[in-house]
């Protein structure tokens, strides 16, 4: 299964990810993981896009072309994968396409996770992740002030730089924007499948798994 994971910041694209990585055993390829890692490590490809990323900008093109495609090539992916951030722009889109064609293969399915702009950005705001595991927590605006530690390992939770109040907006409407010609592109390819993002999340995991299963050969 070849899959792209589309949504907006903030959109549930995490949860759902871990819950398709479980069902399919293939592996994900998440672009925005492989920024902030490449950071982390303070390499030249983290040090170009720190300032980038950190004015909620989208990182360039054939960066992100010449990441995927570099994953691409791995075995692992010959079973299917998740693409989880890329690609973001029509250009990227395309290369995609290139890309996959190079060795035989093509998209299955597009999901896109659809959730309203001011809904998008009432979770960011509110969102803290844990240093010691990663795990990301979504709070009540009052809850922020009494914030608690991670309830799996007692690791400190803070804020990723990206989901600052004042970025926030920002990276939502640089989202929207530059997705929605993506958005046309996989309709007219009949890829595209339109999920509720604000439905609770065993129901979005459903309406996902039902899109799904219709794409799966018939002996499986
Ligand atoms: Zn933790």
């Amino acid at each position: 299964m070849n899959l792209v994971l589309l949504g907006a910041p903030g959109a549930g694209k995490g949860t759902q990810r871990a819950f398709l990585v479980q069902r399919y055993g293939i592996p994900v390829i998440a672009t925005g993981d492989t920024l902030r890692d490449e950071r982390k490590a303070d390499t030249p490809l983290g040090r170009q896009v720190a300032p980038i990323m950190d004015r909620g900008d989208l990182v360039p093109d054939d960066l992100l072309v010449q990441i995927v495609n570099k994953r691409l090539q791995q075995p692992d992916t010959q079973r299917g994968f998740i693409l989880d951030g890329f690609p973001r722009t029509l250009a990227q889109a395309q290369a995609l396409d290139r890309i996959l064609a190079e060795t035989g293969r093509a998209l299955d399915a597009v999901i896109y996770l659809r959730v309203s702009r001011q809904v998008l950005i009432d979770r960011l705001a509110h969102r803290y992740v844990c240093r010691t595991c990663g795990s990301v927590y979504t709070f009540k605006p009052e809850e922020v002030r009494n914030l608690p530690r991670c309830p799996k390992d007692g690791g400190e939770l803070y804020q990723r730089p990206d989901d600052r109040p004042e970025v926030v907006a920002r990276r939502i409407d640089v989202f929207l924007q530059q997705t929605a010609p993506l958005i046309d592109y996989y309709s007219n390819q009949r890829k595209l499948e339109n999920i509720d993002g604000q439905l609770p999340v065993e129901q979005v995991r459903e309406a996902i798994l039902r899109k799904l299963k219709t794409l799966e050969p018939a002996n499986t």
